[in-house]
């Protein structure tokens, strides 16, 4: 008889191999979030450089107070779609002021980011269409263009002149070309060169997609993202980002000045057929995205920290990507290493997050640090300190570098 489990018990017996210790060997509990930059794990406090809490704002006395108003006049959810019981007035609200602060005529919301660009690049395209990746695009992106069933080609990562090449092999005539990046890229922090990928776009007749989910909050005078950082915003025609990052939430959006992004209130099935966002969490976001669109000084204090951690890592020897940016890829090598250095930093009361295959090249495991604004020098020092001392023991790094 088919086994149709047998699947999932060699995979959890795979991942069991790489840690004997848990039964759950890919998750790690949190009992407590002391701060934005200290949690408890295991009856410890731990630095925390693994979230993507770029701001801080999750423990915002603002933002908490406006989800506990939300949370005491609308009750816990909302429990139904945007299309049936599930629009409240927060999020219209949060609709209106996305396009306001992108100066863009539409904006939709998402019950998450993976779900907005399943409905963004779903509704826009389909079977006969193409959807030109970059090879780097986050799963959720691949995802969208799978399930859209237009027909997928990938670019090299961040290559302008093989997107270029890559849109010139496409048929000519009516069908759709949509291109999709990221402004800076979720594992490697890097940041796509968008003004001339926008060039490429307009040349090769291709609308084009920014996913905006880790650049919203540090890059761009008002915090928008590359696009505003690199000066394209007005044109880039769709951007969308997630609240799960620097908003502090649980949620995605879309912005365009294409009115006819309209109908995907109508027609997106991820956006018809799923509760919408529950009322203390587009509350909080709300709040989260006039704190984080006015106050720059978290930015800047998001960048010092950045500086700070990026020189102290190179002073110790480890490999780090070579784009400032507030992920800090540093490549460990293979999984086995990587992971018993991971595993020793947690020990220590270090945080950061294991990138394994698929993610990277089987020799190419890294730890993804991530830096915020919440963290002083003094966090920076303590988490440097742990990464000397454990790195030398574990030889991933000269004794005197
Ligand atoms: N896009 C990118 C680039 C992401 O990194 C993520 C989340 N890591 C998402 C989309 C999905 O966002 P969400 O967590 O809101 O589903």
């Amino acid at each position: 008889m088919a086994d149709l489990l047998q699947k999932l018990r060699s995979l959890a017996e795979l991942a069991r191999a790489h840690d004997a210790t848990s039964s759950r060997p890919l998750e790690t509990v949190i009992d407590a979030v002391l701060s934005p930059c200290e949690v408890l794990i295991g009856g410890r406090p731990t630095l925390m450089f693994g979230s993507n809490n770029y701001f801080g704002l999750t423990a915002d006395p603002r933002v908490v107070a406006a989800a506990r108003a939300a949370l005491e006049r609308f009750g816990s959810a909302t429990t139904g779609s945007r299309i049936a019981n599930g629009t409240l007035a927060l999020h219209r609200d949060l609709e209106r002021a996305l396009a306001q602060a992108f100066g863009k005529r539409v904006a939709a919301v998402f019950t998450t980011g993976y779900q907005g660009n399943l409905a963004v690049v779903g509704a826009l395209c389909g079977p006969g269409d193409f959807v030109v990746l970059d090879a780097d695009c986050h799963a959720s992106l691949y995802d969208a263009a799978r399930l859209s069933g237009a027909t997928i080609v990938g670019f090299r990562h961040n290559s302008v002149d093989f997107l270029a090449r890559q849109l010139g092999r496409l048929p000519p005539g009516g069908k759709n070309r949509l291109v999709v990046v990221e402004g800076v890229y979720s594992i490697y922090g890097d940041v796509a060169p968008l003004p001339e990928i926008v060039e490429v776009c307009r040349k090769n007749d291709a609308y084009l997609v920014v996913d905006e989910a880790h650049a919203f909050g540090p890059y761009g005078e008002r915090g928008l993202g590359c696009a505003e950082a690199q000066g394209v915003l007005g044109e880039v025609d769709f951007v969308v980002g997630t609240f799960s990052k620097t908003l502090a939430g649980v949620g995605g959006f879309v912005v365009s000045d294409h009115p006819e992004i309209e109908a995907l209130h109508m027609l997106a099935r991820p956006y018809l057929f799923t509760a919408s966002g529950s009322p203390a969490n587009i509350a909080g976001v709300r709040e989260a995205l006039a704190i984080a669109t006015s106050e720059r000084g978290l930015a800047e204090r998001l960048w010092r920290a950045v500086d700070r951690m990026r020189a102290g890592l190179l002073g110790l020897g480890y490999r780090i990507g070579p784009v400032a940016s507030p992920i800090i890829p540093v490549t460990i090598g293979d999984l086995r290493r990587t992971r018993e250095l991971w595993r020793a930093l947690l020990e220590e009361g270090l945080y950061v997050n294991l990138v394994a295959p698929p993610a990277c090249p089987p020799d190419a495991c890294l730890l993804r640090m991530s830096c915020a604004s919440p963290h002083t020098d003094a966090h920076v020092d303590s988490a440097l300190a742990i990464l000397g001392r454990v790195g030398r023991e574990l030889g991933v790094v000269p004794v005197r570098a």
